[in-house]
Parts: C-alpha cells; structure tokens; sequence
C-alpha cells in the first residue's frame, strides 16, 4: 500500500513548486521544468558515496533491473500506449517545421503528459488527456516524415491510412477510452475501463471467473488474478500470464538477468534466497511463490540495500486484482532510522505519561520500528509520480502472520521540503515573521518528527477495553484512529523529554509543527476540496476535527484566533502551551471513544468538526491557492548510474550525475529501455 498523503502534512506536497526561480538548496537543484498540470523536482540520493563498492554495485543492477519494466506499465495502462508514445517521439525529434508553432508546442506538452502517466490517461484522475494540437497536423506528419514508413510495418498496419484510422479516434475522440479507470456505479467496469487488464471479458464473467477459483475458508489465500491479462479466446475465459516465456516475457527475461547479476552482490544470503523466489516467480508465474516470495522478503530486514521489483498495486484494476509493474532501489537512512529506533526504544515511557486514562493505557506497549529509507531509482508505477511511504506486502495473511515493512522515503519528503521553498505558498498563508521563521527554522525537523511519532507510537498506544469490538467505531473507526495518532505526535513534540533524547535543538521547535498543523487543518487543506463539497478522506477529516475543535475549545482562553487583515484570513496561536493542553485533552478523550467503542462519541467528534467546510472561507482559500499559481501535481526525474569498468568487465566503481533533464530521460529510456513489442497479445 502506498501512502502519498498518509504520513505528511500537506503543506509541503501542496506548495512543492518554484514559480519561474528553481528552488536551489545546498547547491543542488531541486525542482526542474513545468507543464501542464505537472511539476518535475529531482531528488538526492544522499550517502550513496558512503557506500561500499558491492553495494553500489548490487544497486547498479537493481536500478538497471527497476528501469527495464518501464514498457510494461505503459501496455498495462493502455493497449495502445507504447504505439502511440513511439508515434509521439518520432514527431518529437524529426519534425522538419516550425517547433515555436502552436501544434507542435502543444504536442510537446502532450507527449511529456504521455510520459509522466505512461499512457494517454490521467495519473491520478485516470481521464483520457485532450491533445491541444490538430488531427490535421497528426496526420501530415505521420503521412509525411520518412521514419514512418517502417514504423507503420513495425506496428503491424499495411499503410499509414490503416494505422490512422485506428489510432486518431483513440487520441482525438473524447468518448473513446475515456477513463482508465472506471469507478462509477452501475456501469460494466471493466468493458468501461480503458486498462489492459482485460479483454474481450465482462465484468460478470470476470467476477465469475474468480469466484469459482477462490476456496471457501481459506485461511491463506493467494492473491487471485494479480499477473495475468484475462482475455475470451475461442470462446473461453482464460488467463494469460505475465512470465519470462509469456506475456511481457520479453521485459520480465532482462529483468531477470539483472536479478541474477545483482544476485552475487546481494548483502545476505537470505537476501539472495529473496531473489531466487522472486525470479522463480518471474518464470513460473506461480501465486504460492509469489507469497513464498513476498514472506521472505518482509522478514528479511538486516540489509541496507532493499528493493521492490515486480507487480504490486492493484489501483489500476476496477476490480482491484491485476497488479501494476513497479520498482524502487533503496538503502536505509541510518542517520534518521535512529530517530525512530530512538522512539520505539522509549515507547513505554511515552505510554506511562500520556495524557489518557490509565485504564485505556497498555501495560506493555512496542514501538514499530518503522525505516526512513533513501530512495536510489523510481521506475514503472512509482515514476515519475511516486509515493513518500510504502508499506508492503499487500496479502492480508502474510501480514497477518510475517509482517510487513513500514517505510518513509525520507530523500523524496526532502525533496518536497526543499522544493516548497520560496514558492510564495507559505508567505500568502502564514501570519506574519515570526511564524515563517518558525518555520523556516524548525518546519522540516519537527514534520519528520509528528510523522515517526505518529507511525512508530501513535498507531501503536492505548487499548481497547475487553470485549469491545474493534469494529464498533464503523465508518469513524479510520478518521478516529488518525487522530489519535496525530495527537499522540502533537502532544509528545512539545515535551521535554524529545529535547533530552535529543531529537530536537530546543523548546521552541514544536512550535513550528503547531502552527503548520493548525494553519493546514484550519484553512490550506481545503485547496484540495471541490466548492460545495463536504471533508471526506479521513486524514483530511482527521486534521479539520483536531485544529477545529482545539480552535472551538480554546475560545474561552482565547488560545487560537481566526484573524482579518487586509480581507484575508489567517491563524493566530497566542499561547501554545494551553494549545498543548488542548491537544492532550482531545487525545484523551479520542482515545476514551476508541477504547470504549463509543460510536455516538466518534461520530459526534467527526461530524461536528471533521466534515463541513465553511464556503465563504473555502472561497477565499481557494482564490488565495489559485493566484500563487502553483502545479498540484509533482514527479521526480531520476539520476542516472554510470559503471565504470576494469578490462573484465568487473565494474570497479559506480558514479551518479542529476543533469539529466526530462525529455532527454525519457527519450534514453524510451531507447534503451523498451523491451517490449508494439503490440502485445
Ligand atoms: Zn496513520
């Protein structure tokens, strides 16, 4: 499961863009080119010198490996992706007219869209992109340039007129493909979905399909249907599935190869026992190994170098079973792994001295011990659009029975930060001086430190009082529980004890997370809410009931204030330690429902403060957002890796270069990574 938004005030994935300037800090350049909806930023890959040269070298492998299922991501996206992306380029580079020209500049803008989403829909909103350029233009170019000639063939068309008529309906036709996914209720969802998961299948013959695979009581299920197309072929449901001898067999061989050259360099032998299951797995195709697989992987937690390769999230499935390629090399982040080994070391230090009723406290409490890790290569599902968490794996038993692993990408969290920088979005919502020094001082540190409070602590204090059902909060239950851990990390920051743990510099730098916590929760979040429309992700609901209801609460004392100036709204905390208070006497009481089941209690709580926006204040918020002109969303170029070689072609050293820009990048890889045909079937 990816967190994107999970673990991390928004502010900084709100405002991460430069507005003309680039954020540049400590000399490296962090945000790149924008377009569209897009914002491009890079990020660092902080310690890989440090490493030894069998790491660097397991991870030269890793990454060539993450980067050779690129094609796959692009098929799976849309049957008529890597067509129309090779089409695309081949206008891109050898177009003869005028590149200042309105058609081709809005060609360029859509081929860079093509390359961020891997295909012709949204990334996050899965809808079919408008070209801004002529279906007369498109024509004459593939009519006219040379290269088409053979690439019509390639593609398996007679003529380029044949290959035309297929393919402009798909680019130009707003009712053809129009979703990628379709969620919407009552339609057939997968004839309706534009993925390439399914074909020539209904939904109901999908369904019945895995119903009649799918054992009743079977306490360890695999995870049905996740690599394979499922195609009708003579008349018959059936799977095709994604091996090195099947479908995408030609990217999965490669990928294996790499495996096994990255094998010899693997840190354990465990973790080279994890890479044999998973290209046993790439050759098979078999679900058991899968979970073998998988299993190994979650318990093997003493090496630096980790990776995740392979087909994992099932958010492009309307039915939620096909899993999507993706892949990330990273090491751990020993520096900040500390921070949270630190908490879970203390963990029941903090459980004696919350605020909450004893009764509600755990006698014996483990902290998690959560890893910031340092991502080196994003490729398929996580690239360039990414997730800053990722917790895995996603089988309900494995889980259940060997754990998973819990990760903070600590260098792309950075990134943003960095990136957020100097992008006006603070300076417009903040009060004045003093809290953007605050900020600017103490932000980073102690938005880093709320989120390993909430994961490693947070989620796992109190308890529920016996015989209550863990259930009973209902459709409460998730935003409940997110308060709660976000109340542990606000209340905990402002004590003394992280200064004599050494977590942070002073006993002002909570300070910082109070304000952003409640300037985010009071006004900046509703930037991602539609006019009119009601909080209904519960993080988001989470954040609106805790800054409400210690605004609401405070009054009396007059701790937080909504202040005019200029016909502008901005937040106001006259005393932060009575804003503590607040915040411990709402954990307290969060945490009374939890441990109860106090369904009236959690519902009152959420529905009175965590949903209702107020319109006049959202008009502003928005209007506010709107003039600063930021790209709501954002993706990372990668570096690029460069082996240097003895005579032997043993690789004696690793280098890595950021100057690489985005359309060279995807160009490169669009050449020497594309492993797969035109057309796979
Ligand atoms: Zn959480």
């Amino acid at each position: 499961m990816k967190s994107i938004l999970k673990t991390m005030t928004i502010t900084a994935l709100l405002a991460a863009q430069a507005a003309g300037a680039s954020a540049q800090a400590d000399g490296f350049q962090y945000t790149d080119e924008r377009f569209a909806d897009l914002q491009m930023l890079r990020y660092k890959v902080e310690g890989f010198d440090a490493l030894s040269l069998r790491q660097k070298t397991f991870i030269y492998y890793l990454q060539e490996a993450a980067l050779l299922g690129r094609d796959i991501l692009f098929d799976q996206n849309g049957k008529y992706n890597l067509r129309i992306r090779k089409t695309l380029e081949t206008i891109y580079t050898d177009f003869q007219g005028d590149r200042r020209s309105a058609d081709f500049a809005a060609l360029e803008v859509y081929l860079k869209r093509v390359w961020f989403s891997s295909g012709i829909h949204h990334h996050y909103g899965s809808e079919k992109f408008v070209p801004g350029f002529s279906e007369a233009f498109f024509r004459t170019q593939v009519k006219t340039l040379p290269a088409f000639k053979q690439l019509v063939a390639d593609f398996g068309y007679r003529n380029a007129d044949a290959f035309l008529e297929e393919i402009c309906p798909v680019i130009f036709n707003p009712e053809v493909m129009p979703k990628r996914v379709n969620l919407a209720a009552g339609a057939d969802l997968v004839l309706t979905s534009a993925g390439n998961y399914y074909d020539g299948v209904t939904q109901a013959e999908a369904e019945a399909f895995y119903k009649a695979q799918k054992k009743a009581d079977d306490p360890r299920p695999v995870m049905y249907g996740m690599n394979s197309r499922l195609v009708k072929k003579d008349g018959r449901v059936q799977e095709v599935k994604w091996t090195t001898s099947g479908l995408y067999g030609e990217a999965l061989a490669p990928i294996v190869a790499y495996l096994n050259r990255a094998r010899q360099f693997a840190e354990d032998k465990d973790q080279q026992a994890v890479i044999d299951r998973l290209v046993e797995f790439y050759q098979t195709g078999d679900l058991h190994t899968f979970d073998a697989y998988t299993i190994l992987w979650a318990e093997n937690t003493a090496p630096l170098v980790d990776f995740v390769n392979g087909f994992t999230e099932s958010y492009g499935d309307p039915l939620g079973m096909k899993a999507s390629w993706e892949s990330i090399v990273n090491f751990k982040d020993l520096e900040a792994t500390k921070r949270t080994e630190t908490l879970s070391a203390n963990a029941q230090w903090f459980e004696d001295h919350s605020p909450v009723d004893a009764r509600f406290k755990k006698d014996e409490v483990k902290g998690i011990s959560a890893k910031v890790i340092t991502a080196a290569i994003l490729g398929g599902d996580l690239y360039p659009s990414t997730a800053i968490g990722i917790n895995l794996p996603n089988s309900d038993w494995v889980r259940r029975e060997h754990g998973s692993k819990s990760v903070t990408i600590g260098n792309l969290t950075d990134a943003y930060n960095k990136a957020a920088k100097g992008t006006g979005f603070s300076a417009e919502f903040a009060l004045g001086k003093e809290e953007l020094d605050l900020m600017e001082a103490y932000a980073d540190l102690t938005d880093d430190l709320h989120t390993d409070l909430h994961e490693c602590l947070g989620h796992g204090s109190g308890r529920l009082l016996p015989g209550v059902d863990s259930d009973s909060l209902k459709a409460y239950g998730s935003t409940i529980e997110e308060a709660r851990a976000d109340l542990f990390g606000l209340y905990y920051l402002a004590d003394p004890k992280l200064q004599e743990l050494g977590l942070v510099p002073d006993a002002q730098a909570y300070k910082a997370q109070y304000y952003s916590y409640m300037m985010n929760g009071l006004m900046t979040q509703l930037v991602r809410i539609q006019p009119g429309n009601d909080i209904e992700e519960a993080h988001m609901r989470n954040r609106a009931l805790i800054a409400r209801w210690a605004f609401e609460n405070g009054k009396a004392d007059n701790v937080v204030e909504l202040v005019k100036r200029d016909g502008k709204t901005y937040v106001r905390i006259n005393d932060y330690e009575k804003l503590r208070g607040l915040f411990g006497r709402l954990l307290a009481e969060v945490q009374r429902v939890k441990s109860e089941g106090d369904y009236a209690g959690a519902r009152k709580l959420v529905e009175d403060y965590g949903v209702k926006v107020d319109p006049v204040l959202h008009q502003e918020i928005l209007d506010r957002y709107a003039h600063l002109n930021l790209a709501p969303y954002k993706g990372f170029i990668n570096p690029v890796y460069t082996a240097e070689r003895d005579r032997e072609g043993n690789i004696v050293g690793v280098t890595l270069s950021y100057t690489e820009g985005y359309a060279e990048q995807m160009l490169r890889y669009s050449r020497d990574y594309a492993t797969l045909p035109y057309v796979n079937r």
